[in-house]
């Protein structure tokens, strides 16, 4: 077997007026990311993750947050897309592990959606996907909800 680990991270911006995006989940929220797609963080670092695992750059560089076929696009369709790449070259998804850092509302009631959702796009088991959240004790971007992060490892794997 021949593994590969990767990294993802990513941020966003919370403003008034957008929808809250998390894993493929639009959660009730006076306030939602900011970003040229649907600015789901969560998808993002999935994303990154398994493209920095299959060395394939990372999601900027596959889908410019400056062209508009990609302007609130569904994120859903980024992992699709960015996941095809990385099983062009021969690699499955072994297991992912994520942390969403947001400071309210509560994203814990929501995961075992996002797991669904996120198993079914990187053709695995729900138990490959893993989703964790915390908050930001009221410290920083995150404490007073001006932002939301995301971070993702993703094992990707193929036998040779
Ligand atoms: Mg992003």
């Amino acid at each position: 077997m021949n593994f590969r680990i990767g990294f993802g991270v990513d941020i966003h911006q919370l403003v008034e007026g957008r929808d809250l995006m998390i894993g493929g989940v639009k959660i009730e929220s006076p306030f939602g990311a900011l970003g040229h797609s649907d600015a789901d963080v969560l998808l993002h670092a999935i994303c990154d993750a398994i493209l920095g695992a299959a060395n394939l750059r990372d999601i900027g560089f596959h889908f410019s947050d400056t062209d508009p076929q990609f302007k609130g696009i569904d994120s859903q369709f980024l992992l699709k897309e960015s996941f095809k790449l990385v099983k062009q070259k021969g690699y499955k998804i072994g297991n992912i592990d994520c942390t969403v850092l947001l400071e309210t509302p509560k994203v814990n009631p929501h995961i075992e959606k996002m797991q669904v959702i996120i198993a079914n796009l990187l053709e695995v088991d729900i138990d490959a996907i893993s989703i964790k959240a915390t908050r930001g004790e009221k410290m920083g971007y995150i404490g007073e909800s001006k932002g939301i992060q995301a971070y993702c490892n993703a094992l990707i794997f193929k036998s040779s």
